[in-house]
């Protein structure tokens, strides 16, 4: 079983349907998603960019219920015993009734947690994520916006550097991965890298010195070894992130996949990172010369 994620993991970056078991060593995790106060950061669908989300809410009284004390901080909350939270079985006259109970029990109760956090630029931009305990067991199960749209929007950057299809793909491996699809994401961020590796190819062919031969009976991590020049560096030293990958697709199960999928997709990230910063000092060499030359050309 998985460790319980932080908070702000738990609401950005963990698919739904993921089941993580409570215990008594972890259950104030399970608070700290309920009760969570301040703000995150998170690409917000309406601004279309980067924002700070803010949850502002009350967290339940502890003490005598004459003269109950309001926490403000949830750690300093969290060291409490106990605390008034709604009745576990109200009467149906006094709905909102309360009842004192242990943190540590409240935590284990069965129910669904609703957490709605509201944009800094704009009150009614909203994140919204829904949690069910149930049993010994937390599990997200719904989120808006989707965990592919607010992660689909960091990968926009890398559409330059990706065919129309690649970057489609990509999208996709991200999506599938937030619906707990985890082979198929890696189907996905493989063709990533083996676009890569044809584009390199194209390019390496046109080298007088470059042997198609060996090239053509080489195994994949070979032929990355064989393209070093024309590849980016972190893709040709890190090689292994194909294999993972190929391994993934041939013979790891789906929640293996799912485990290694963050990691895998970082490699691809910075893979893309380094083309993008190959295609700008390109560009920056292009108008330099060119600049120099109207220069020059000015000289005379
Ligand atoms: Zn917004």
């Amino acid at each position: 079983m998985d460790i319980m994620p932080k908070p702000e993991q738990f609401f950005l970056n963990i698919p739904l349907y993921k089941h993580f078991e409570i215990d008594e060593e972890n259950y104030k995790d399970v608070l700290r998603v309920e009760f969570f106060k301040g703000t995150i950061d998170s690409f917000c669908v309406e601004c279309k960019r980067e924002g700070i989300f803010q949850r502002n809410i009350e967290l339940p009284g502890v003490g005598p219920v004459s003269h109950n004390t309001r926490f403000d901080d949830v750690e300093r909350w969290l060291q409490q015993t106990s605390a008034w939270f709604p009745s576990p079985e109200p009467d149906p006259r006094y709905p909102n009734a309360l009842a004192s109970e242990s943190l540590q029990n409240y935590a284990f109760r069965n129910r669904i947690i609703t957490v709605e956090f509201n944009c800094s630029r704009n009150q009614m931009h909203n994140l919204l994520f829904i949690f069910q305990v149930d049993g010994t067991k937390i599990t997200k199960i719904g989120q808006y916006p989707s965990l592919a749209d607010l992660q689909g929007n960091e990968l926009r950057k890398y559409r330059p550097v990706l065919t129309a299809e690649r970057f489609r793909e990509l999208n996709r491996a991200v999506g599938l991965k937030a619906h707990g699809v985890g082979i198929g994401s890696f189907v996905y961020l493989r063709r990533i890298i083996e676009e890569l590796i044809d584009e390199a190819h194209s390019e390496a062919v046109k080298d007088t010195e470059w042997d198609e031969e060996l090239y053509s009976r080489s195994r994949v991590v070979e032929k990355i070894q064989l393209l070093a020049e024309w590849l980016p560096s972190f893709l040709v030293e890190n090689r292994i992130t194909y294999s993972i990958l190929s391994k993934g697709i041939h013979s790891l199960n789906e929640q293996e996949c799912l485990d290694y999928f963050d990691a895998v997709k970082v490699a691809i990230e910075l893979i893309l990172d380094e083309k993008i910063q190959q295609q700008e000092r390109q560009k920056k060499i292009t108008e330099a010369s060119q600049n120099l030359g109207k220069i020059t050309g000015e000289m005379k």
